[in-house]
């Protein structure tokens, strides 16, 4: 693998090309001119190679699908306007009508609504299973299974799954892995290496990091994404627009640098909560306390900014008062910015439904952004005072 600076700082800028400008160009064009009738004829034949029209190639997106399948080891990339897109494209290209999808339980929220409310329409059916035992893929696996869809770790309670050991059983079935990988970026999670065929990404969350682009990432091997680029990518035609992809090569310089941060920041804020009487349970992967520790630490070398914790309280209205109080974090979906985040579970709930025995409705996610530690402690120590006569 090429270094990581090599990749971020390099790979892909032809600066000659760009009057030697250090910073590449947007290339803002919809389309590409051609001279002689032969060179448009090839582009016609091979749009995979050649610059004609911004729906297919650009060279600002160029640059940037160079540098995100080097990280990600891949053989080449598609870099699409969401990464719900890429989810789309990447499970789209490979069903027909009367497949079944193995999918973990809770995929994130687009994939599901996909599998749902879309597929069915056209005959593919989908099964959810616990990720976390390998048992469970091989009894689920029927014999019209085309896609094992994966997210390790999963959102809001990190479950893993072995992808390696995924990736070996759904081979011997043929069967194609697409694994969502947003939580821990190819910088600390590569599971192409693992034998994954498809990895998908939300760049909307580390790889943009300043929360003010929407993008998603497909790689796979060469022949893979060929295929999804020319009928796909081309044909739902929602593929990054170079300004978004410049924004993106941007975010990529300062990632590194960003993820030690967040990833020293966020122990902090572990150990914080830890120790808080107030909490019930910390859930972070990469926390020794984790029930799958040792696959987490076998697989990701990293965990980044993303937290749950469970605070004690007999009433909805605590929790409430607890997120209402914060002056700092930001109450918002979403995460992977420069600013952190928080999200209890019940608000996605009517308060009368809220059960505290059930700890799921007492969980809240925390993101932690590029802040000092000690300022978002004591954001969250606002939130502990304001609720500490509530039950
Ligand atoms: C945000 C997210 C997505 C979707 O990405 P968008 O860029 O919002 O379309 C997919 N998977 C996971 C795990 C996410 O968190």
């Amino acid at each position: 693998m090429d270094d990581l600076s090599f990749i971020l700082n390099e790979l892909g800028e032809e600066r000659d090309d760009y009057f030697r400008a250090v910073a590449p160009p947007i290339m803002q064009t919809s389309n590409f001119v051609f001279a002689k009738v032969e060179d448009l004829r090839k582009a016609f034949e091979d749009e995979y190679s050649t610059w004609l029209y911004s729906r297919g190639l650009n060279p600002t997106v160029e640059i940037l699908r160079k540098k995100l399948a080097a990280l990600d080891e891949a053989e080449d990339c598609l870099v699409f306007n969401s990464g719900a897109a890429a989810i789309f494209a990447a499970v789209l290209a490979n069903v027909k009508s009367g497949d079944h999808i193995l999918s973990v339980q809770k995929p994130y929220t687009w994939a599901q609504r996909m599998f749902e409310v879309i597929l069915p329409r056209f005959h593919v059916s989908v099964t959810y299973i616990d990720g976390t035992e390998i048992e469970n893929f091989e009894n689920g696996i029927q014999p019209n299974t085309a896609i094992i869809y994966l997210e390790s770790p999963n959102s809001w309670f990190y479950q893993l799954q072995d992808l390696e050991a995924v990736a070996k059983l759904a081979k011997k079935h043929s069967i194609i892995t697409i694994c969502d990988n947003s939580h821990s970026t190819p910088l600390y999670q590569k599971p192409i290496t693992m034998g994954i065929d498809l990895v998908l990404q939300s760049a909307t969350k580390y790889i943009g990091g300043h929360s003010d682009t929407v993008a998603g990432v497909l790689s796979g091997s060469r022949s893979m994404i060929e295929r999804i680029f020319n009928s796909e990518y081309m044909n739902i035609g929602s593929g990054i627009q170079p300004f978004n992809a410049w924004l993106l090569i941007r975010g990529l310089r300062t990632l590194p640098a960003r993820l030690e941060r967040i990833t020293r920041t966020t122990l902090q804020i572990v150990d914080f909560l830890k120790n808080h009487p107030r909490v019930d349970q910390v859930i972070f992967p990469l926390d020794p306390s984790f029930p799958q520790y040792e696959l987490a630490k076998k697989q990701m070398t990293g965990a980044c900014g993303l937290l749950t914790f469970l605070i004690k309280a007999e009433n909805c209205k605590t929790i409430e008062t607890f997120c209402d109080s914060l002056k700092h974090i930001l109450m918002a979906v979403s995460w992977g910015g420069y600013e952190s985040l928080i999200l209890p579970k019940c608000a996605g709930m009517k308060p009368e439904t809220f059960n505290p025995n059930n700890s799921e409705h007492r969980s809240l996610r925390l993101y932690v952004g590029l802040e000092e530690a000690d300022y978002i402690i004591s954001d969250l120590n606002t939130g502990f005072e304001a609720i500490k006569h509530l039950s």
